[in-house]
């Protein structure tokens, strides 16, 4: 109680005589008259329904709405309380990122409903297996959050960890179809792993993937011993499965030239991808992450997909018909669904597969070119153009590629680098362009970066380039600038980066001869 300018308040909890509890606002005014005597006025209010509300108002700001378990913000307050209490008493605390495997799939294939009973559920059994004093979050999507407070040794938290596992893939009667889900376990500890909430989450969700990458339906402690390479795969991979829904993905197209008019006859998509928060990472260091984990597939379809939209959008946009080039990994090339996928992406889209080339790599295709065989003939009778990829990185022989129906080979930016300097690319380039011409295929030269190059490759019949001295990949936007304003031919004042048209390979010619 206190008093106040004569005023007393109160705000307490009471059982009624039913046994409900009510809260009451008690409110005594003190009434001081001329004599001695004291009076008082009491307001006594049953405020109940008030305290009620403010309760939820808070609950709701500090639980999930799905699960009623603590959400994030809340789990991180308790974490850290645990934390203080783990350091007075000289014990430790357990974080374990519980994931979901595949979870995707039960949203897919029965509705967003029941992937909803399949979180709560989850919650349930998660809590189940825990004490009082122990905290279970939902940290949104399907993961989930365990903080065990008070632990003293790492068997303990192995055994909570089996358990959990044990009772997570119990089966679940979901629409008449019986499920079993599975999880991956992520585990970090206080305070060996980290002292603080923060890197604690993410040590475990670090873990958590070197669960997944086992191939889920187990645990893992965070292991600070990991390599730098290790972890930043596992990051990368973490990331990776996320970017696509974040939408940090987007498409960049490079100009594609013909040599003998200077037109920007086609494009090759190539794919960038800017973590939130974090810089560009090069396709080079996550496709073959990409690659590893099956996120490819996912991966090659967005981009096959977008390409193909954008292709039709510039048809509609009344710009000048463009090859769309788009790269298939060795792992996209070996679906047995690809001949399909294509073929319904150009109809969903409208795409013409005339102006679609596929480009795979030499190496892709060695792999395994007997298979290679009818999946290019297919393709190829679709409409859709080949291309031989990074081409004289790899060990075929310009015979063994004359039994593919392809359009054209792109030789390697690593011999056009050095054509004007070293002799022997120089002989390769050459013959390969004399070779492949033998072959009806068409021959493009990859990575030009200057008029001597250009000269050179001019000069042996390359019938197309791309490279820094036309124009690096650039967003679609860029593109149509380039072409709408040109009208087939790139002006230089557009180039997005140096000399970088193929009005630039006019001006070239003017400047240095070179063509
Ligand atoms: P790639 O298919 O051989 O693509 C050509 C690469 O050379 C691109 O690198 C391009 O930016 C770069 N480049 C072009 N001109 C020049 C130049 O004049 N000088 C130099 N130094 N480099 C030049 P990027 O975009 O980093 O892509 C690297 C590789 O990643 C690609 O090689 C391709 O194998 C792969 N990739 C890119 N996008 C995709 C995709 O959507 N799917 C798949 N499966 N792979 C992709
Ligand atoms: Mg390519
Ligand atoms: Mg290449």
């Amino acid at each position: 109680m206190l008093r106040r300018r004569g005023r007393v308040f109160a705000r307490e909890r009471y059982i009624r005589k039913d046994g409900l509890p009510v809260w009451i606002n008690v409110t005594a005014s003190t009434l001081l008259g001329a004599s001695a005597e004291r009076r008082y006025i009491v307001v006594v209010e049953d405020i109940s329904r008030r305290k009620q509300a403010e309760e939820k108002l808070i609950r709701m700001a500090s639980h999930d709405a799905l699960t009623g378990l603590p959400n994030r913000m809340l789990l991180e307050d308790r974490l850290a309380q645990a934390i203080a209490q783990a350091h007075r008493t000289q014990t430790q605390v357990a974080v374990m990122f519980v994931d979901l495997d595949r979870f995707k799939n039960i949203n897919d294939s029965l509705g967003h409903d029941a992937g909803d009973e399949v979180i709560v559920e989850i919650g349930h059994r998660i809590a189940r297996n825990l004490r009082e004093s122990d905290t279970a979050a939902r940290q949104g999507g399907d993961e989930f959050v365990v903080v065990l407070g008070g632990m003293t040794q790492e068997g303990d938290v192995r055994a909570i960890a089996q358990k959990m596992l044990g009772t997570l893939c119990q089966p679940m009667l979901l629409r008449g179809q019986e499920i079993f889900p599975t999880g991956s376990i992520g585990i970090s500890m206080y305070p060996r792993d980290a002292v603080d909430p923060l890197t604690l989450l993410k040590s475990a969700d670090t873990a958590m993937y070197l669960s997944k990458a086992e191939g889920g339906n187990t645990y893992r402690f965070f292991v600070d011993r990991m390599g730098i390479d290790a972890m930043d795969t596992l990051r990368m991979e973490g990331a990776l499965r996320r970017a696509l829904e974040r939408r940090e993905f987007q498409l960049y197209y490079q100009p594609q030239v013909d040599m003998a008019t200077g037109a920007v006859v086609g494009v090759e998509a190539l794919l960038r991808w800017k973590p939130h928060n974090s810089p560009m990472i090069s396709p080079a260091d996550f496709i073959p992450i990409a690659e590893q984990t099956g996120l490819i597939a996912p991966i090659g379809d967005w981009v096959l997909a977008t390409a193909c939209a954008q292709q039709r959008a510039w048809h509609l946009a009344g710009l000048p018909p463009l090859t769309v080039g788009v790269n298939l990994s060795a792992r996209q090339f070996q679906r047995q669904d690809l001949v399909e996928l294509v073929a319904r992406l150009v109809h969903e889209t409208g795409c013409d597969p005339h102006y679609l080339a596929l480009e795979i790599t030499e190496t892709a295709v060695m792999e395994n070119p007997q298979a290679a065989v009818p999946i290019f003939r297919q393709l190829a009778e679709m409409g859709v153009q080949l291309a031989i990829d990074d081409f004289g990185t790899g060990y075929s022989s310009l015979s063994y590629l004359k039994r593919f129906p392809i359009d054209s080979l792109k030789i390697d930016r690593s011999f056009v680098n050095d054509i004007t300097t070293d002799a022997d690319d120089a002989a390769i380039v050459r013959s390969v362009i004399a070779l492949a011409h033998s072959m009806q295929l068409k021959v493009v030269a990859e990575g030009v970066e200057d008029a001597l190059q250009l000269a050179f490759l001019r000069e042996h019949g390359c019938d197309q380039m791309q490279g820094f001295y036309v124009s690096e990949a650039v967003p679609a936007e860029a593109i149509e600038k380039l072409l709408s304003e040109a009208q087939g031919t790139v002006p230089a004042r557009d180039c997005p980066r140096g000399c970088s048209s193929a009005g630039a390979l006019e001006k070239s010619t003017a400047t240095q001869g070179a063509l």
